[in-house]
C-alpha cells in the first residue's frame, strides 16, 4: 500500500495570500471605480538590468551556434560565474570565499528548503517569528516539529522578534543545533551589526550548532559599516551557510538564479560526534539531484558583475530604496513605530490595533494592499508589512491616500 508522508497533514493551510486576494477582490466589486495599489508585494517590479538582457541574448546565441552550442553545464555552475561571485561578493569585502565554495541554482526558496535534508531528523531547529516560511514549512515536512497548536508548531524554537529589540531575535535559552538568520530580513526590514552577528557565530560555536544565513537582500544594504555576508565575521567558516539570491538583487524573480556558499571548513557531526564536512554532502546532494542553471541564465547573472551590471543593480535598488525611505517617513509622520525601509525593502509597521483590521482599514478607505503580520507568525499579530516594490508613483500616490485616511 502506498502511504503518504504524514508530516505533510502538519502544514497549515497557507491561507495568507488567499484571503487578502479574497479582501481585495470583494472590495474591488463594490468598488469598481477604485484605483488599488499593491504594497503587499514579495516580488520586484523592474525590468531586468540592460547588461543582463544583453548578455541573456549572447547565452541564446551561443545555443544556437553548433560551434559553441552547450549541453549539461557543470551542476555547481559556470566557473565564470562561480570566479565572479567569490571575487566580487565576497574577497572584495574580506570573507574568504573561494569559487569552489559556490554553488548556483534556481533559487534561494529551493536551496533554503533543500538543505535541510542533509541534517538529522532528531536535532533542535530554531526559527525566528515572524520568519520567511519556507524555513519552518520545509522542516515541518521532513518531520521535525510535532503538531500545529495555537499559532505554534511542537518540537521547534521560535525565537520570538519583538519591537523593543529592534526586531531582532535573541540568542535562545536553550542548545539547539541548527539555526535560521535573515538579514536584511523579510518580513521586518530589519538589519544585524558585525557584533550582533558575531554573538550568533560564537553561540553556534559554542553549541556546536550550524547558521543557516539567507542574504536575499543583502545588495539593500547601504550602510558601510553593516556587514553584507556572514563570512566578514571571524569563525563563520566553520559554523554558517550562506544564500544569495539574483531574484532581489537584480530583478531575477522570474529568470531563477542564486546560489548557495558552503564553506570547505564548515561542519557538522555525524552519530560518534566526529565532524563532516557539510561541502562534501550538499556537492553531493546537488550533483545528484540538480543538473545545473541553464547556460543563457548564468551569462544573465555574471553580467551583474560588470561595470555595467554594478551600475544598472545599483540603480535599481536605489530605485526601491527611495520608494522604501518615502514610506518610512510618511508612516513615522503619521506617528507609527515601525522597522525597516533603511537597508531594507520591507516596512514593518506596529498598527497598535488587530493586523487584519488594519489591513481591512488601508484596503476600504485608502484603496491600499499590505500584507498582514501574522502570515508570518505569532509575533506578526498588530504588524503589516509594507513593501518598497513597486513604481515610484504608485508609492507616492499610496502614502497620499493612506496620510488622507488615516489623518
Ligand atoms: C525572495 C526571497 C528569497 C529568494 O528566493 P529565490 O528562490 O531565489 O527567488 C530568499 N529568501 C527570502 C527571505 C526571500 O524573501
Amino acid at each position: 500500500m502506498i502511504r503518504i508522508n504524514e508530516n505533510y497533514r502538519k502544514l497549515q493551510s497557507s491561507y495568507l495570500f488567499s484571503e487578502i486576494a479574497k479582501r481585495v477582490a470583494a472590495h474591488q466589486e463594490a468598488h469598481p471605480e477604485a484605483d488599488i495599489i499593491k504594497l503587499g508585494i514579495g516580488d520586484v517590479t523592474c525590468p531586468l538590468p540592460p547588461a543582463c538582457v544583453k548578455a541573456f541574448h549572447e547565452g541564446i546565441e551561443a545555443l544556437a551556434d553548433e560551434t559553441t552550442f552547450k549541453g549539461y553545464g557543470p551542476e555547481q555552475g559556470y566557473p565564470f560565474l562561480r570566479d565572479a561571485i567569490a571575487a566580487h561578493d565576497f574577497q572584495s569585502r574580506n570573507a574568504d570565499i573561494s569559487s569552489d565554495e559556490i554553488f548556483i541554482s534556481d533559487g534561494a526558496k529551493c536551496d533554503t528548503g533543500n538543505i535541510q535534508e542533509l541534517f538529522a531528523t532528531d536535532i533542535k531547529v530554531a526559527i525566528p517569528d515572524p520568519v520567511y516560511p519556507v524555513y519552518l514549512d520545509t522542516n515541518v515536512m521532513a518531520g521535525r516539529s510535532g503538531a500545529f497548536r495555537e499559532g505554534r508548531y511542537g518540537g521547534l524554537v521560535y525565537m520570538e522578534c519583538h519591537a523593543d529589540q529592534g526586531y531582532l531575535p535573541a540568542l535562545p535559552s536553550e542548545p539547539v543545533d541548527l539555526i535560521y538568520l535573515c538579514f536584511p530580513n523579510n518580513p521586518t526590514g530589519a538589519v544585524i551589526s558585525a557584533a550582533g552577528l558575531k554573538e550568533w557565530v560564537d553561540f553556534a560555536k559554542d553549541n556546536k550548532a550550524l547558521i543557516l544565513f539567507d542574504a536575499a537582500y543583502e545588495a539593500f544594504i547601504r550602510d558601510a559599516q553593516l556587514p553584507r555576508s556572514i563570512y566578514e565575521i571571524e569563525g563563520a567558516r566553520e559554523v554558517a551557510i550562506e544564500f544569495r539570491s539574483f531574484s532581489k538583487t537584480a530583478g531575477f524573480t522570474g529568470t531563477r538564479c542564486a546560489y548557495t556558499v558552503v564553506p570547505k571548513s564548515c561542519r557538522a557531526f555525524d552519530a560518534s560526534g566526529s565532524p563532516q564536512k557539510l561541502h562534501d554532502l550538499w556537492n553531493r546532494r546537488h550533483t545528484t539531484k540538480f543538473n545545473g542553471v541553464s547556460y543563457p541564465v548564468q551569462c544573465a547573472a555574471a553580467a551583474v558583475y560588470s561595470p555595467e551590471g554594478q551600475d544598472q543593480t545599483r540603480e535599481l535598488i536605489d530605485y526601491y530604496l527611495n520608494n522604501a525611505a518615502i514610506i518610512r517617513k510618511e508612516m513615522l509622520g503619521l506617528g507609527f513605530q515601525l522597522a525597516g525601509g533603511e537597508n531594507a525593502p520591507y516596512l514593518w509597521i506596529n498598527t497598535g490595533q488587530d493586523a487584519w483590521a488594519f489591513f481591512d482599514r488601508l484596503l476600504t478607505q485608502a484603496g491600499v494592499v499590505t500584507t498582514p503580520g501574522p502570515g508570518f507568525g505569532r509575533c506578526g499579530e498588530g504588524h503589516i508589512r509594507i513593501s518598497a516594490f513597486n513604481s515610484l508613483e504608485k508609492v507616492k500616490a499610496a502614502m497620499q491616500r493612506i496620510k488622507t485616511a488615516l489623518h
